[in-house]
């Protein structure tokens, strides 16, 4: 069981198993969240991946999806590539959901966590329904080997975003809160989103952005405490809330560059706890 506020990065594992949790170990932090797929999803490779947990003692937290096929590169793009709201790759991303989720039970994780695409804010407009009875399936599917299925936010309002799960209605339907993604997307200011959405955050990342400057384009990512999100205060009020899941840093870039701004993001959020904790025994 993961102590609360745990510190946790997202990672790949594309030096290997046993490598990337040590690089993670070295920077002092206890907990992953995984792209999929880390390693071959084989009987070989969940076995890799299992020696390397078990070596390094870093927990895996949380299985994220990606999808063949997907691109960032504008908002017009993310719209017709990412997730399930594309018709023509629906079926088969929702069969590696599937995949996914047996995947993530033998390594005894219970979250998955995904991009479903741009939910449409009108409840009245078909691909609402339509992805509603999507995600009940998928819920319903997770459930019976005790998953969570969980919802990257960002592409959506958090009114749109908390009417959809109100609609969807399953008690293993949560949310990933990613603050700068809502910035990113120009949707949503992440410090009053946490009024919206706090009773299903099931994880976060720890991530910053700035507002997109031009129409159809995202915002820029930068470090954690270095954008538009005002981390110390959004961390804060998440606490204040009750939150007492993962503290997951995201950084999206490679490099020297990226575990400098890792150690950076650690370094805020753990002043951050400190004053916490000072209050909570003051
Ligand atoms: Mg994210």
């Amino acid at each position: 069981m993961t102590n609360q506020w745990a510190l946790g990065v997202m990672t790949g594992m594309s030096e290997g198993p046993l490598r990337a949790l040590e690089a993670v170990r070295e920077l002092g932090i206890p907990t992953v969240q995984l792209q999929y797929p880390p390693q071959p999803d084989t009987p070989a490779g969940i076995a890799k991946i299992e020696a390397a947990r078990a070596a390094t003692g870093i927990e895996i937290t949380l299985i994220f999806c990606g999808f063949k096929g997907e691109s960032y590169a504008d908002i017009p793009t993310v719209k017709a590539t990412v997730g399930l709201v594309p018709l023509g790759t629906r079926a088969e991303r929702v069969a590696m959901i599937h995949q996914i989720s047996l995947f993530a039970e033998q390594l005894s994780v219970t979250r998955i966590a995904a991009h479903i695409g741009f939910i449409p804010e009108d409840e009245g407009d078909p691909l609402h329904a339509q992805m509603s009875q999507i995600l009940q399936e998928i819920c319903d599917d997770l459930a019976t080997r005790g998953q969570f299925f969980v919802l990257e936010t960002g592409q959506e309002t958090a009114r749109g975003l908390k009417s959809f799960i109100e609609a969807v209605s399953r008690p293993n339907l949560r949310i990933n809160f990613d603050p700068a993604n809502m910035i990113l997307y120009g949707k949503d200011h992440p410090l009053e989103a946490l009024d919206c959405l706090h009773p299903w955050i099931e994880s976060v990342h720890c991530k910053d952005g700035l507002w997109p400057t031009y129409a159809d384009q995202l915002g820029v990512e930068v470090p954690f405490g270095e954008g538009a999100v005002d981390a110390a205060a959004w961390l804060e009020k998440l606490i204040a809330l009750g939150y007492r899941g993962p503290l997951t840093i995201e950084r999206e870039i490679a490099g020297e560059a990226q575990t400098r701004d890792i150690v950076a993001a650690k370094n805020l959020i753990e002043a951050v706890l400190q004053k916490s904790a000072a209050w909570e025994t003051s």
